[in-house]
């Protein structure tokens, strides 16, 4: 589950981090109100759940009144990679000498958190990444220990040469760590750490603020589940989990509507192979309804960019004539006429089969025919 920006202010002042004096606004008329409290220059910030809103012109700065009500104006109800933005988050700007990342994510391969630091912070930082890898420093913190202090010393020193930022920075790396850790999330992230100058005093300052949680975990955490701001996530999405679907949005055109989550990726690989892009990660989980199967296509194809389908159902539980039948209700309620490829094998695919028949699915025999027939269909 992702939070805002403002939210996750919020956890770090509680965890004594240091962030701008801000507050959140719903509209311009309490942008107006609360500017009246802070100091120019204002810097406006969308609230929205995805990254690279800088990029986007979601964060500007505003050095008078007259300018910040234009700024808010222009930001509130801007739309970021299909996201409108509801509220704006108006912080008193500093001025900033370097910009620096720190973040703490699960590393998969090593199986521990990571904690990566650069002194390459900022708006670039994918690309920093990519191509300067060397200037990413990064740790593994063990899961039953923590993060040592040597650690977090040794990338101080590695990122700052005076002895009261590596301090300021340590104390930056162990409240994040406890967040971390405390709150189960996977990602906590601060891009840009940046260094200031406050009145001849430098400092960091925590500009920017993510916090991801670990959906498996919210359980423990119901004070951060009613953070959850569902009218900013992906509708599509939101829809999905309602429906009890592990769906998630991707850029390409071949919709997917598979059983299980292994058999999910294993279909995304092989269209990628075969030349396709999938539009989706959909997992209709096991015992599915021809009701959920409806229901799946009918988010699918809302998507404007699904071109044609592919069904790949191994039969388990799950049964294959449920989904053939979810498929024929979908295709004549939602008047779906894009191409539908469907592999089913298991338990009923002959009802499957017999169902299907005189329905403009095509049948494909196993998962690689499958995903020819389908990226066939593309190419006209
Ligand atoms: P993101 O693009 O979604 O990651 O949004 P950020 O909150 O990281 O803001 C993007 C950029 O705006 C930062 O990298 C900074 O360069 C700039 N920025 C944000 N806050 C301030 C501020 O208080 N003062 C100045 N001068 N720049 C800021
Ligand atoms: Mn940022």
């Amino acid at each position: 589950m992702k939070i805002h920006e403002y939210q996750a202010k919020e956890i770090f002042r509680k965890y004594n981090i240091t962030t701008s004096k801000e507050k959140i606004a719903f509209s311009l008329e309490e942008a107006k109100i609360i500017s009246k409290e802070l100091q120019f220059p204002i810097v406006v910030k969308a609230q929205v759940l995805v990254g690279g809103r800088g990029k986007a012109g979601g964060v500007k700065i505003a050095k008078t009144q007259q300018e910040l009500e234009s700024v808010v104006s222009t930001i509130l109800g801007m739309n970021i990679k299909g996201l409108v933005v509801k509220k704006v988050l108006l912080a008193e700007a500093v001025k900033i000498e370097n910009e620096y990342y720190v973040g703490i994510t699960i590393d998969r391969e090593i199986r521990a958190p990571v904690l990566i630091a650069s002194a390459s912070g900022g708006m670039d930082i994918e690309e920093v990444a990519s191509k300067t890898p060397e200037k990413i420093i990064s740790v593994s913190i063990s899961p039953l220990l923590g993060l040592k202090s040597f650690q977090a010393r040794d990338i101080g020193y590695q990122l700052f040469n005076e002895a009261p930022l590596v301090n300021s920075f340590i104390a930056f790396v162990t409240n994040l760590t406890k967040i971390f850790f405390d709150l189960d999330c996977s990602l906590v992230e601060i891009n840009p750490l940046a260094l200031v100058n406050i009145n001849n005093e430098r400092k960091l300052i925590a500009l920017d603020a993510k916090i991801i949680f670990d959906d498996n975990a919210l359980y423990r955490h119901p004070e951060m589940i009613a953070l959850r701001d569902i009218d900013s996530e992906e509708p599509s999405e939101v829809q999905a989990k309602k429906a009890d679907l592990s769906y998630v949005k991707l850029d390409g055109n071949v919709g997917c509507v598979v059983n299980g989550a292994g058999l999910a990726m294993a279909t995304m690989d092989l269209i990628k192979r075969y030349g396709g892009n999938p539009a989706n990660f959909l997992d209709i989980g096991g015992s599915s309804s021809p009701e959920k199967m409806r229901e799946a296509m009918k988010i699918l194809t809302a998507d404007k960019n699904v071109k044609a389908v592919l069904v790949n159902i191994f039969g388990g539980i799950t049964r294959c004539d449920d989904v053939a039948q979810g498929l024929l209700w979908a295709i004549k309620e939602e008047k779906i006429n894009l191409p539908i490829v469907a592999r089913l094998v298991g338990t009923n695919q002959d009802k499957a089969k017999a169902l299907l028949t005189n329905s403009p699915v095509i049948f494909a025999e196993t998962m690689t025919d499958g995903v020819k027939k389908v990226i066939g269909t593309l190419k006209g």
